[in-house]
């Protein structure tokens, strides 16, 4: 990596971030009526564009919440129908789980496997019948709560052009994903970053 030349004024504590491009936010387990709204409004104040990675059953329980996601620009990931561990379940159910969630989400292109759970054999199967499979670069671990400032800080610093960043608006209590999302993209935004759902999802 080159040497990062500071382009703008340095930006706040937690760290300055390498030369500016684009960054994908990718938030998963949702939608949930607790907290994709308000992140939806925080995503906006900031100007940012994500990918959300639904579950087949809550977007089905909350279709006034997927459509307000799309409304806002972002895009939607396939991330199963009930958040199995697709190398425990057999192929056959790991292909019931991605239809379902397609019939709720309209066939979106891409898939995430809950846990990040995969073989070869099944990225083969979802690989042929048209899926793209997206992983992350960077696990800002929020779902073990480790407080807003950390998730903020494991943003700024996986900051890299291109990079997709794994966050979740469902599954528990994501105040602390929500205030460390804010705050991270005021330091990135400031320093220039720009936030676009993942390419081709
Ligand atoms: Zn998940």
């Amino acid at each position: 990596m080159a040497p990062a030349v500071p382009a703008a004024p340095a930006p706040p504590a937690p760290a300055a971030p390498v030369s500016p491009g684009v960054l994908h936010l990718t938030f998963d387990d949702g939608p949930d009526p607790a907290w994709t709204p308000a992140l939806l409004d925080i995503l906006g104040r900031h100007q940012a564009r994500a990918t959300f990675f639904e579950l087949g059953a809550k977007a089905a329980e909350h279709p006034d919440l997927v459509a307000a996601v799309r409304s806002r620009g972002h895009t939607i990931g396939n991330h199963s129908w009930s958040h199995p561990e697709f190398t425990r379940i057999g192929l056959d159910a790991v292909r019931d789980q991605v239809a379902r969630t397609d019939a709720a989400l309209g066939t979106p292109p891409c898939v995430r496997p809950p846990f990040g759970s995969l073989t070869a054999s099944i990225r083969g199967a979802l690989e042929a019948s048209g899926k793209h499979v997206v992983m992350w670069d960077v696990d800002t671990r929020d779902w073990s709560l480790p407080g807003a400032p950390a998730i903020a800080e494991r943003i700024v610093a996986g900051a890299r052009p291109g990079a997709i960043i794994l966050l979740h608006d469902g599954g528990n209590d994501r105040s602390q994903t929500l205030a460390g999302v804010d705050h991270a993209l005021g330091i990135l935004a400031a320093a220039g970053w720009r936030f676009d759902p993942v390419p081709g999802c």
